[in-house]
């Protein structure tokens, strides 16, 4: 039984599942289509009813499962081609909204169904640290939401053990999922952290990632993903050569280049 597990985990001290809010409507978006693709079937639970996170979220996001549909579309189109044959294909999505603090989101998928929980607790969060600028919250909780289902649909990499082993296993699943988000919009210039290090994760590799998009290759991402497929043990150097097919291109260097590139060095 294939079982997979990834948290997102941010350590802030603010408030905590409290109350308050105001309106914006849900925005639609550009919508991608996969012929060989069968939509999951969108579920969502409530299970924190009384915060103000909770509130808020409903009042932003009035219809999730079309917003989960608009999302996964987007997801599809950017790792996979269209006639490339999208593996993971679970039955169903739910989503949960629920609170813990310090938790910002987490997914697993088993047997066909893949469960989404995102925490009240960092919408509060998020929506006192954007000066209660709804627009920013919906924002991010699109942003969460497609960055939790990369995970529900990317590859996994063959041959270098499992996602809690961390190394290039997390680095690949983690950066990709962040990369997606810089690719659709969802985190901006202004969210890249400058300088450090790739194997940092998240947004340093997600950005950088991207970037690797822009510049080399614009179905960067999509290689990267059905790299997994071909390449065991999987790497980044591997994959990197095999994308840009070059043999003497190493992460190193490319690293490099775009720490020069976007002016961090
Ligand atoms: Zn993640």
């Amino acid at each position: 039984m294939k079982q997979l597990f990834f948290m997102t985990m941010l350590f802030l001290t603010i408030s905590y599942c409290s109350q308050k809010n105001s309106v914006i409507k849900a925005q639609r978006m550009e919508k991608a289509s996969m012929k060989d693709f069968k939509m999951p079937k969108m579920k969502f639970e409530v299970e924190d009813k009384e915060s103000s996170g909770s509130e808020l979220y409903r009042k932003l996001v009035p219809d999730s499962e079309g917003l989960l549909t608009e999302l996964t579309e987007e997801v599809i189109d950017a790792i996979y081609f269209k006639d490339s044959e999208v593996v993971p294909q679970p039955q169903e999505i739910k989503l949960v909204l629920y609170c813990q603090k310090d938790a910002v989101a987490a997914t697993s998928s088993r047997n066909g169904r893949s469960l989404i929980r995102y925490s009240t607790d960092w919408i509060e969060k998020f929506y006192a640290r954007a000066n209660n600028d709804e627009a920013k919250v919906l924002n991010e909780t699109k942003g969460v939401l497609l960055h939790e289902l990369v995970h529900v649909f990317q590859l996994q990499p063959q041959g270098i053990g499992n996602y809690g082993g961390g190394g290039e296993y997390w680095l690949l699943i983690e950066g990709l999922a962040d990369a997606v988000r810089v690719a659709t919009g969802y985190f901006k210039p202004e969210d890249r952290p400058r300088g450090g290090e790739f194997k940092k994760g998240y947004r340093y590799s997600g950005f950088f990632l991207n970037w690797l998009r822009e510049v080399k290759d614009k179905d960067f991402l999509r290689k990267l993903n059905l790299s997994t497929r071909t390449i065991n043990p999987w790497s980044f150097d591997a994959a990197f050569k095999q994308i840009l097919n070059d043999d003497n291109i190493t992460l190193e260097a490319l690293w490099d280049e775009y720490m020069t590139a976007i002016g961090d060095r």
